[in-house]
């Protein structure tokens, strides 16, 4: 008998290690895809692309058949009727996921999709710049019906949007996402109102002027150092639309630098070095497993909000950071921290485009794509109706008009990437960001004197401890839930928005 349970446990210990090295073998192959797509927006010469879109799409099919395989599912299957200890569960919860997932959506449909959104994309472009809708309509039309079928293969009973939202965020229900979209659209429309109306002057333009990029890009260096960026493990290059991508071995950042637009290069290496930190922060015995991986797309932007907004908007960083700022740049002498801190925080007037937007109105722009791709997917929205329904709800939450496509509808790449269910993780992320500052804020006492300081350890410590260590041990709401003691919630994020603005705008309403 206790020879049978040893040679039992012994052979569960090698199906699991079977199971492990096909993950592992999984990861190594996306992962050096990522490389390949690093090198492509970074420094690949224009004419490389046919080659390199062939080799992104090798890797792509060698991961599928991967997972996919047979041998996966059995592996799966003998495991999910093993015992298995608390980490090795998490594992076969992911992998089962994405097994599930990629295997019941055909290949064919699959080919289809990739197929169509790649011609889509410069359908997309020649539309934007000829501001001329029907020219995307058809294929827009086209991309909408392939993502209804996609979702109809993973459940047929589901409502086909949450089963795209659950491609980003698969352990948030749409419920609680629209819940809290529908919150800050009720309570951030009277906030803009009000800084709108407000006779408040703000110092907005204590960044004006041109400034040189490789001064730029020695100021993006102070402030990666400043925040603690481990450089042994990371690097900083430009991107013209700036990300971050790699492993807990090597976290890349990129920026870009506009003469113009000094603090939009602060804040978006700020940004970007919120989603590496947060990379840097998995553990590295979990590397090639989900343990050992970000959760998913609102934990990451939360991450990049936080250090963005939360650090990079506040005062202190301001009376911190602005003397290294003045080192590079000694135009910037006679500006004070307070007007450095008020031109990172003004609410604009004109705000057309989402990527242009402040820390309040950003949100109204994504609820606007998020109603819209939503009633798209369920069928209570024509494609030919897009144009005008794009406008109304600017003109109702935000109070402007767009008077072209390509400054309405048209501005973002996402649906022409076949992206529908992404939007919203933007939200969520900053949601999640002031929530986790203000557990971080309650268990550590107050950042602020430390911000001033130049001190991040003590935030970012408490980050390692409670959401990167983790990777993808526990679900989302379970990490959110053992972090902050709550579920996910709109309420500390409107607590911030109300008293930073009501101080910054005079509101005495709020
Ligand atoms: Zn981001």
């Amino acid at each position: 008998m206790a020879t049978d349970q040893a040679q039992s446990e012994s052979e569960g210990t090698d199906t699991y290690d079977a199971f492990e090295s096909r993950v592992e073998r999984i990861a190594n192959v996306s992962n050096a895809a990522g490389v390949l797509q690093w090198d492509q927006e970074v420094v690949m010469p224009d004419e490389g692309t046919p080659a390199r879109a062939k080799q992104l799409s090798t890797l792509s099919s060698v991961s599928h058949e991967l997972l996919t395989a047979d041998e996966t599912g059995d592996l799966l299957d003998e495991l999910e009727s093993s015992e298995l200890d608390e980490e090795q569960t998490a594992v076969v919860r992911e992998v089962r996921r994405r097994y599930d997932r990629e295997t019941s959506v055909p290949q064919e449909l699959v080919a289809e999709i990739s197929e169509t959104t790649a011609n889509a994309h410069p359908v997309w472009k020649r539309a934007r710049e000829n501001d001329d809708f029907e020219e995307f309509a058809p294929t827009l039309e086209k991309l909408v019906e392939l993502q209804r079928e996609y979702a109809n293969h993973i459940d047929p009973d589901e409502d086909p949007y949450a089963v795209l939202f659950a491609d980003y965020e698969p352990y948030i229900d749409l419920e609680t996402a629209e819940r809290i979209l529908e919150r800050l659209r009720d309570e951030l429309v009277p906030l803009i109102d009000a800084v709108q109306d407000s006779d408040a002057d703000l110092e907005t333009d204590a960044f004006a002027g041109t400034f040189d990029d490789d001064d730029q890009e020695a100021l993006a260096r102070d402030a990666l150092d400043a925040l603690g960026y481990d450089w042994d493990r990371g690097r900083l290059d430009t991107a013209p639309h700036p990300f971050s991508t790699g492993t807990q071995f090597d976290a890349r950042v990129t920026t870009r630098f506009d003469p113009d637009d000094l603090l939009g290069s602060i804040t978006s290496t700020i940004h970007e070095f919120g989603h590496a930190n947060y990379t840097l922060g998995l553990p590295d015995d979990g590397y090639g497993t989900p343990l050992g991986e970000a959760r998913d797309l609102s934990v990451h932007e939360s991450q990049s909000r936080l250090w963005e907004n939360h650090v990079g908007r506040s005062r202190a960083f301001w009376e911190y950071f602005l003397p290294t700022a003045r080192e590079r740049f000694p135009e910037l002498e006679s500006v004070t921290p307070e007007a450095a801190y008020e031109a990172a925080n003004q609410v604009y007037d004109d705000n057309l485009i989402r990527t242009e937007a402040d820390e309040l109105t950003y949100h109204l722009h994504i609820v606007i794509r998020f109603e819209i791709e939503r009633d798209l997917i369920a069928g209570d929205l024509d494609v030919s109706e897009v144009p005008d329904a794009w406008n109304d709800k600017y003109e109702e939450y935000l109070g402007v008009r767009p008077d072209t496509d390509a400054e309405g509808c048209l501005q973002d790449i996402h649906w022409s990437h076949g992206s529908f269910g992404y939007f919203p993780t933007y939200s969520l992320g900053s949601v999640l960001a002031a929530q986790l500052y203000a557990a971080a804020e309650d268990d550590r006492g107050e950042f602020n004197e430390q911000i001033r300081e130049g001190e991040f350890s003590g935030l970012n410590g408490w980050l390692r401890e409670n959401i990167h260590r983790h990777g993808k041990r526990y679900t989302t709401p379970e990490l959110i839930e053992r972090a902050t003691g709550d579920e996910l919630g709109a309420d500390p994020f409107l607590a911030h928005v109300k008293s930073k603005y009501s101080d910054l705008y005079d509101l005495d309403e709020y």
